[in-house]
């Protein structure tokens, strides 16, 4: 979905947006309802964090995420987010990705206009419970 932007090699040399500190859990993808059946044999909902802190997804194997094609839509679309604001709903790009944020911001807003806010709306009204909270920091690249 992003690899205009963001190659799947970029990601694969980092990972992240893979694992969590304490305070970036609120970060974890949403497992949309309709794939509980799909992520069944991931333990997304016990939280364990090991000796540094750090929280590892997991569905991420040695060679990147194991669901693949597959992973939550939050994945897909990380560093993007779609989040409330108020009564908007705003796309934002989390500063954590150091690939995405190298790149201007209106880029990033025009990618996001041309590529992205289609994709995110459907899923807005789908699941609309399930778009995280503002976090103040997040560009706004559009209002929804
Ligand atoms: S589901 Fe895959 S892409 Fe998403 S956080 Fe877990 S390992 Fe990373």
């Amino acid at each position: 979905m992003l690899n205009r932007i963001l190659t799947e090699a970029d990601c694969a040399q980092c990972r992240l947006c893979c694992s969590f500190f304490e305070s970036e859990i609120w970060e974890m993808p949403t497992i949309d309802e309709d794939f509980t059946e799909l992520y069944k044999d991931y333990n997304f909902g016990e939280i364990c964090f090991d000796e540094n802190g750090l929280y590892r997804c997991p569905a991420l194997g040695e060679a990147g995420c194991k669901l693949g094609s597959n992973r939550p839509f939050d994945c897909k679309l990380w560093p993007f987010r779609a989040m409330k604001l108020g009564e908007f709903t705003v796309v934002t790009v989390s500063p954590l990705c150091k690939k995405v944020s190298e790149k201007p911001l209106a880029e990033l807003s025009q990618f996001v206009n041309f590529e992205l806010a289609d994709k995110i709306k459907a899923r807005v009204l789908k699941y609309p419970a399930q778009i995280k909270d503002y976090i103040k920091d997040y560009p706004i690249l559009k209002v929804l």
